[in-house]
């Protein structure tokens, strides 16, 4: 039900005046919910704090600490600090200092100064209490001592891989302004010193680059805009890929694969979406193939999956999850057209790493399976690999269309 009331929350809250069918309205803070609390009484040493933002809705954060001075980071995709006085908010004398803006686009960031080295004890964005609209970011940090201050550079902000913050205004826009064609962002799993699933000289890394260049190629004769996460045999870290994707404007991610199964595991092309909960076995199997390429590069982000990222991405994805989930049906349906065969139960959910992306819908497509000779046969077919690259671009226009629409609707 938080799930439903979360998503409910972001539909009512969406302000009149979006930018864009696939960009809602920035989150306005509300300083009459917001504050800035001390505990215990002032001795002089630094006390356990506690940070109230109030906002028009929830939205994708991030926090972190840095060092020299102590200071607070919290980037926001994206609040309008715009109109908003820092100076104005409620307890701020009980810090140093406090500031916010919009840092680049898409994040605005604030940053609090604090009396010495702190630890972030709780993080929770929550539903607006007391008949109030929208949500209310409450962060808990505690004092600790300097050995215990953790500062960037730490898995959790590894985990984001974010490219460092540019000044407002920077030229270097990866998107040209005024492209209005929706972008996709094609990921080729694997590549480098991960070579995927392999069945005799065929590498899974090396049959993905194939499609994805003609998957690519497509796209771009229907009219979309596309980026590649990669576009030769090299090695990119999962959260990377994300980051391309983020970093070019991309308003789709698709990443590409043909895993091996062990015998008896079962055939067709599948297409997972994100889901945390997902614990068949063969799923499990091929999360643990499909993270591999993390920890070969040495990165192993699993134990960076702290509560904080938990949150924050949850939330994030009550209004991405849909989306991916409406584009799969959308590809289901484009293939069944087609006449393309697809496993007994195409659409799945999974907890691969590439599918975390918070704020960009995104399907990971299981062309087939390299173990499998039909998979095979198909995916060396180049009648079967133009078919199924048409069928998706189909399924792009198709669900870019009902996005709009219901993105139009939910705003009224
Ligand atoms: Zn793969």
């Amino acid at each position: 039900m938080r799930w439903l009331h979360a998503i409910l929350l972001i539909l009512l809250a969406l302000p009149a005046a979006a930018e864009g069918p696939l960009r809602p309205g920035l989150a306005q803070v509300d300083l009459a919910r917001s504050s800035i609390q001390a505990e215990g009484r002032d001795r002089g040493r630094p006390r356990p704090l506690e940070l109230r933002l109030g906002l028009s809705r929830p939205v994708p954060y991030r926090v972190y600490f840095l060092d020299g001075p102590p200071r607070l980071v919290v980037d926001f995709q994206e609040v309008d600090f715009a109109d908003q006085d820092s100076g104005a908010m409620p307890g701020r004398d009980l810090v140093p200092a406090l500031r916010w803006g919009r840092f680049r686009r898409g994040w605005s960031r604030m940053v609090m100064e604090l009396p010495g080295p702190y630890a972030l004890r709780l993080a929770l964005q929550t539903p607006a209490r007391d008949g109030a609209q929208g949500a209310l970011l409450s962060l808990r940090i505690e004092p600790v001592e300097q050995q215990g201050f953790v500062t960037r550079g730490t898995a959790l902000s590894a985990l984001w891989d974010l490219p460092e913050p540019v000044l407002e205004g920077d030229p270097a826009l990866p998107r040209d302004a005024g492209d209005e064609r929706l972008r996709v962002a094609i990921d080729p799993g694997h590549g480098g010193q991960d070579p995927g699933a392999q069945v005799g000289a065929i590498s899974e890394a090396a049959l993905m680059l194939g499609f994805a260049a003609e998957l690519a190629e497509e796209l771009s004769r229907a009219g979309f805009a596309v980026t590649v996460t990669r576009d030769d045999d090299r090695f990119i870290p999962l959260e990377q890929r994300m980051t391309i994707a983020r970093t070019a404007g991309a308003d789709l991610f698709i990443s590409l694969h043909a895993d091996a199964l062990p015998a008896g595991g079962a055939a067709g092309l599948s297409l997972y979406t994100w889901n945390q909960q997902a614990n068949d076995r063969a799923t499990r199997e091929l999360a643990l193939r499909h993270d591999r390429d993390d920890l070969v590069s040495g990165l192993d982000l699993r134990g960076a999956d702290s509560q904080v990222v938990d949150v924050l991405m949850d939330l994030a994805r009550t209004e991405t999850q849909p989306r991916s989930e409406a584009f799969a049906k959308f590809v289901v349906l484009e293939l069944r057209r087609a006449g393309i065969g697809m496993h007994r139960d195409p659409m799945r959910g999974a907890a691969f790493s590439v599918l975390k992306s918070p704020d960009i819908p995104s399907v990971l497509i299981e062309l087939g399976f390299l173990t499998d000779a039909g998979d095979r046969a198909n995916l060396f077919d180049p009648d079967w690999r133009v078919g199924t690259a048409q069928a998706i671009t189909r399924a792009i226009g198709g669900w870019a269309q009902d996005d709009a629409a219901r993105a139009a609707v939910s705003r009224k």
